[in-house]
Formats: C-alpha cells, sequence, structure tokens
C-alpha cells in the first residue's frame, strides 16, 4: 500500500525536537505525572485532540506520549506513565527542565464528526489523557451535542487520574460521569466492575452515537464489542492504539499492524479498520 506523509509534515522538519521548558508538574498517581510544557523558541504547530508528540529527555530516549492539554499560550500538556527508562526520565523532570518535542503527529478523533449527536467517551486509566481535551471541547462547545457520557474506569481509586478535573466535571452535571474501579476501598463512591459493564446503564440510540475509547489494547476490544452490541456502527466507534511508535512519521514501520502503520494512519482509528486486525492472533 502507497504511504503518504500528511502535506503539513515535512521529513527533515519533523525529526527535528523543538525545545520545550516544563513550567508545570502534577502528580496523578503513584507512577503518573502530567508535564506542563511552554516552547522557547517556535512552538510546534498548535496540536488537535487525539494526536500525539514524540518526547526527547535528552540523552535517554524519545517517546511517543499524546497530548493531554491544549492551554493557552502555545503550552501543551503530556501525561506520562513511568514504565521503563524514558517515561522515568520524563517523569522526573522539576519545572525549568528541557524537552524536546517533535509533533504534533497522528490522526484526531474527528469531533466536528460528532457535533449533532450524541458522544460516549470512554477511558481506561491513562487511556484519559487523550480523550481530556475531548471533554473540555465537548465542554467548550456543549450545545453542540446532544447527550455527553464519560466512562472512566482505573483498577484502583488511587490509580485515577486528572481525579480532581473528573469530580468536577460530575458535579457540574452538564454531563453525565461514571467512574469504576476494579478493585475499591471503603471510601469509594463509584461502580466497582471493569469498564465495560458501565455501557449497559447507558442510554444510548445507535443511529446518532460516536464512541470515542481509548485503554489497554484488551479494554478496547471488550468495550468496542460491548457498543457494537448495542448498534452503533463499526464506523462510528474510534478508537486511540498505543503501539511501538518510534520514527513517528511513519518511515521506520516499527508499528506497523498489517496494512496500517499506527503513527501515520492512526493512533485514532475507526473500529471498522482496526477490529478486523486485532482480531488476528500474534499480528
Ligand atoms: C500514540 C501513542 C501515544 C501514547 N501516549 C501515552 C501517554 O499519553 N502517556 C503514557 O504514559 N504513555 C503513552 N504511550 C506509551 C509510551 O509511549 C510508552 O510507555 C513508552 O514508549 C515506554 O518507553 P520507556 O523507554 O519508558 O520504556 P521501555 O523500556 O520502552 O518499556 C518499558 C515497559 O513498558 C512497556 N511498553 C512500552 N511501550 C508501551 C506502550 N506503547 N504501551 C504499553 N506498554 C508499553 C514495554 O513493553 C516494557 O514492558 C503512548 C504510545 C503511543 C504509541
Amino acid at each position: 500500500m502507497a504511504l503518504a506523509l500528511p502535506a503539513d509534515v515535512r521529513p527533515a522538519d519533523a525529526m527535528v525536537p523543538v525545545p520545550y521548558r516544563v513550567v508545570g508538574r502534577a502528580r496523578e498517581t503513584a507512577d503518573t505525572v502530567t508535564l506542563s510544557l511552554e516552547p522557547v523558541g517556535s512552538p510546534i504547530v498548535t496540536p488537535a485532540p487525539g494526536q500525539f508528540n514524540m518526547l526527547y529527555a535528552f540523552g535517554v530516549g524519545e517517546v511517543p506520549i499524546s497530548i493531554s492539554g491544549i492551554d493557552a499560550g502555545q503550552r501543551v500538556r503530556h501525561t506520562v506513565r513511568a514504565v521503563g527508562a524514558v517515561s522515568q526520565e520524563l517523569c522526573a523532570a522539576e519545572a525549568g527542565a528541557m524537552v524536546g518535542v517533535r509533533g504534533p503527529f497522528g490522526t484526531d478523533w474527528g469531533i466536528d464528526s460528532a457535533a449533532g449527536g450524541d458522544v460516549i467517551v470512554i477511558a481506561g486509566g491513562i487511556g484519559l489523557a487523550p480523550l481530556r481535551p475531548v471533554v473540555h471541547e465537548l465542554l467548550r462547545n456543549r450545545r453542540r451535542f446532544r447527550r455527553v457520557t464519560v466512562l472512566v474506569g482505573a483498577r484502583s481509586p488511587e490509580e485515577l487520574v486528572f481525579r480532581g478535573e473528573v469530580a468536577s466535571w460530575q458535579a457540574s452535571a452538564r454531563i453525565t460521569v461514571r467512574t469504576t474501579v476494579d478493585y475499591a476501598t471503603a471510601a469509594w463512591k463509584g461502580d466497582v466492575g471493569v469498564v465495560p459493564t458501565l455501557i449497559e446503564r447507558v442510554t444510548i440510540d445507535p443511529e446518532v452515537t460516536t464512541v470515542m475509547i481509548c485503554g489497554p489494547e484488551v479494554m478496547l476490544r471488550f468495550t468496542a464489542a460491548e457498543v457494537l452490541g448495542r448498534g452503533v456502527a463499526a464506523e462510528r466507534v474510534r478508537v486511540s492504539m498505543e503501539r511501538n511508535v518510534q520514527c513517528g512519521v511513519g518511515r521506520c514501520g516499527h508499528c506497523q499492524l498489517g496494512p496500517v502503520l499506527i503513527c501515520l494512519h492512526g493512533p485514532v482509528f475507526p473500529w471498522s479498520r482496526v477490529g478486523p486486525l486485532l482480531a488476528r492472533r500474534e499480528l
């Protein structure tokens, strides 16, 4: 299949990290931190919700991280979970530290195409990071959408990211928000169980509903199956994939999943495109 770079991405420029300074750092959970980054010189192009940047921890390496916030003054936010060398270094970055940024890359959630209908946002764990700008956009332009439902799951209450913000969305009553955890504590007031179990409690009008899902791959599969079972067309079910992206611009092939490259054709895909691929063993 022929691969084309998006018109606004020139390969040479796309490979050069732009210097950004850490201007804010908030701990989300024991292993997850949100960094607020400000350009030192020329900024990157303003990202769209769903896109990702390649973050370079100088001297350690570079990893793909979704954009979890698009702030005023050309600041971007990234929420990083420390799982290995690079992500640990990023999580440890204090205010004033420098980070290299390449991007933004990839497809977005296509929020505009959901206007006029219902939207269901479903996140598992740190999967809420790329969906947070979607919720912001839905709240900002609330009248453009009918029912808006946000379902958030985590392994335990301590592992819920953006806890205070999710509580404020819930309290505002402008959208319906439900939270669930696999393992509850005595103080937990939300639901208990995996995220797909929340879907049966949601009113779904399949003809006008767009669903946006991000989380571990197993969660994507079970969650997509639930909403498809409720009659939503696979084209209107969108998922964000997080596989092995290395160059970010469709050159190295590390993130290939059958005929698609996650960095170039994703990370946000309609289920009609990736569902059949994920059903194949060991792809
Ligand atoms: C498009 C995209 C967006 C992403 N957005 C975010 C984000 O917003 N926040 C965030 O914390 N992470 C995100 N990731 C995952 C992140 O890129 C990896 O966690 C990171 O590359 C790990 O690099 P490392 O050097 O720290 O660890 P490594 O030493 O490379 O890996 C350490 C461990 O983490 C596992 N791992 C590596 N990559 C992934 C992955 N993609 N998913 C799950 N496990 C992985 C490895 O198998 C290994 O067990 C995203 C990935 C992609 C492709």
